[in-house]
């Protein structure tokens, strides 16, 4: 976790390691990161990805890239080939790209292994009966009535299974463990179903496939995982992963050690809910900008580093907590504030005329203040700007320090300007301002020190840039926290600006190019950006109420 002066101290999973190496009872490192390819990964999975990539490069370990491919009725290509983007995006380089389902052949062998040690038997029961005696938390589980079957029996039934002799759901592979276990995942567990789907990786070889409790030991354990990192919602499994691990002779073989889910504040952090935005057309894709995604973060505009802070700010613990979405905006404000070149534009624009201007003035802009090797722009000022319509008040009310009727403002990095007149539409909007510059009142001039309260932003109407701004904003409504996520949905996640007024200098902008725009907040160059199409996301605001 990184500390104020920046020192990585160790996190629990860490030291467990530390221990284990000190005592020889490991002499090396190797994680996986396991997603199954059912959906895009979240901001939860990236703490995972810290986790199993930053134990691999403390180590100088190995991690790999395993899908959890056992449900080829919910898989994809187009999520197996998004996760390897967005695991790339975030910086981070696996040694192996596997395929639980690579294993299917040496699982079937480890389960015929197991039917021949007496510890596996085929059950007849269906799915619903296989539940309705699993018994409860305080009631032990019933024997089935084919626990007994003998080992030939069950050989023979399960080669029959894989070879399509019977429905899907026929029959299935179970652990003989304990009906009685206090622990519901030791009674009995399903390792194998019957299941006639087509899987993305091994096509229409299998129609049997293995349980998750049962894959995911023993491929951890073929591929020679000394720690197997996981969420605490798999601690009760552990014992059946080692059970697995055991009993398929590997001893000791992998660690699982679970941590906490990251869950976040007005985010939806499930893939199964995400999905259904997706199909029901609540957003425009698993990368739209509001999505928690990290595909929708990169559309957004958050830089993957920000999120890797962010992760480390977090830690690892053991106990589940709800995270303030407003650390990892946070996160990404101080990495923007850091990078990104200050440039101006005009939201809602009203024009002012400079009465006394007429030449064409360049203006150099430095890009971050913040940085004293900073690079810098140039804009031009000129007889024409866009001001934002709230910048200028016939009736100013109190304490408003921008341009009013008789007043003056400062123009941001120019000028003093004085009012001279305004001109109004039938409705009364204010439509033009005439006005008059103070001269030599920039900055180091002999009226320089004149007094103005305000300094208001600018942008040379002349040749400014016409732009789109996407202005997004949660997905969730921060009310009725708890509340089923359909009835937190908000209505205005997202509101299109049309008609902002840019600086010229950003017609060079590339897709992707983020900026801190000097008034409303930082934005990126959408994908698909030029001159012709050009379309800003918003990505943070300025300033923020969330205290690091
Ligand atoms: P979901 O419930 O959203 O589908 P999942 O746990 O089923 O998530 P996987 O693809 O199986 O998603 O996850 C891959 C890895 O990422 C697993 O090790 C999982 O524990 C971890 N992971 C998933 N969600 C989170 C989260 N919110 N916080 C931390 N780790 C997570
Ligand atoms: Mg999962």
């Amino acid at each position: 976790m990184a500390t104020e002066n920046n020192v990585i101290s160790n996190n629990f999973i860490e030291d467990i390691i530390d221990e284990e190496l000190s005592t020889g009872k490991v002499d090396h490192v190797a994680t996986r990161f396991p997603p199954e390819p059912n959906g895009y990964l979240h901001i939860g999975h990236a703490k995972s990805l810290c986790i199993n990539f930053g134990v691999k490069e403390k180590y100088h370990g190995t991690c790999n890239l395993r899908y959890d491919d056992t449900n080829p009725t919910k898989e994809d290509v187009e999520f197996v080939d998004s996760i390897k983007e967005d695991i790339r995006w975030l910086g981070f380089e696996w040694d192996r790209e596997l395929y639980a389902s690579d294993y299917f052949d040496q699982l079937f062998d480890f389960a015929v292994e197991m039917i021949k040690k007496g510890l596996a038997y085929v059950c007849d029961m269906s799915a619903e009966e296989i539940k309705n005696t699993r018994g409860t938390l305080t009631e032990p589980g019933q024997n089935s009535p084919w626990r007994d079957r003998s080992i030939e029996e069950n050989l023979q039934l399960f080669y029959d299974m894989r070879d399509g002799k019977f429905e899907d759901g026929a029959k299935v592979l179970r652990a003989k463990i304990d009906m009685a276990s206090s622990n519901i995942n030791m009674r009995d567990p399903v390792m194998y179903r019957i299941l006639r789907a087509r899987h993305h990786h091994t096509g229409d070889k299998w129609i049997i496939y293995p349980m998750y409790d049962f894959a995911h030991p023993i491929s951890d354990a073929i591929e020679g995982i000394t720690h197997s990192i996981c969420t605490l919602e798999f601690e009760d499994h552990r014992p059946l992963y080692d059970w697995f691990k055991i009993n398929c002779g590997f001893d000791p073989g992998p660690r699982q050690i679970e941590f906490s889910r990251l869950n976040l504040t007005r985010t939806i952090m499930s893939k199964r809910y995400l999905k259904k935005l997706v199909e029901n057309g609540s957003v425009s894709g698993w990368n739209d900008p509001r999505m928690p995604t990290l595909s929708g973060m990169r559309e957004r505009g958050y830089p993957p580093e920000a999120i890797k802070d962010f992760c480390a700010r977090i830690g690892v613990a053991k106990a589940n907590s709800e995270v303030d979405v407003g650390l990892l905006e946070f996160c990404v404000r101080n990495y923007l504030n850091a990078h990104a070149s200050r440039v101006s534009v005009v939201e809602q624009p009203v024009l002012l005329i400079l009465d006394n201007v007429n030449d064409t003035e360049l203006v150099e802009n430095i890009d971050n203040p913040n940085d004293e090797n900073s690079t810098t722009h140039v804009s031009t000022f000129g007889k024409r700007l866009y001001i934002e319509a709230e910048d200028f008040k016939v009736v100013a009310p109190p304490k408003y320090h921008r341009l009013t009727v008789g007043g003056m403002v400062r123009l941001k990095g120019s000028y003093i300007v004085q009012y001279v007149s305004h001109e109004t539409d039938a409705e009364g909007n204010v439509t033009v301002i005439h006005g008059e510059v103070i001269p030599d009142s920039k900055s180091g001039g002999a009226n320089a020190n004149i007094k103005v309260k305000g300094v208001i932003h600018w942008v040379d109407a002349d040749n400014a840039l016409d732009c789109t701004l996407m202005k997004y904003d949660y997905l969730l409504l921060a009310e009725n926290e708890g509340a089923d996520f359909s009835e937190r949905m908000n209505p205005d996640s997202l509101k299109v600006v049309e008609h902002a007024k840019a600086e010229a200098y950003l017609k060079d902008t590339k897709p992707y190019d983020r900026f801190q725009f000097v008034r409303s907040g930082y934005y990126m160059a959408a994908r698909g950006y030029s001159e012709q199409n050009p379309v800003f996301n918003y990505i943070v605001d300025l300033k923020g109420s969330y205290k690091a």
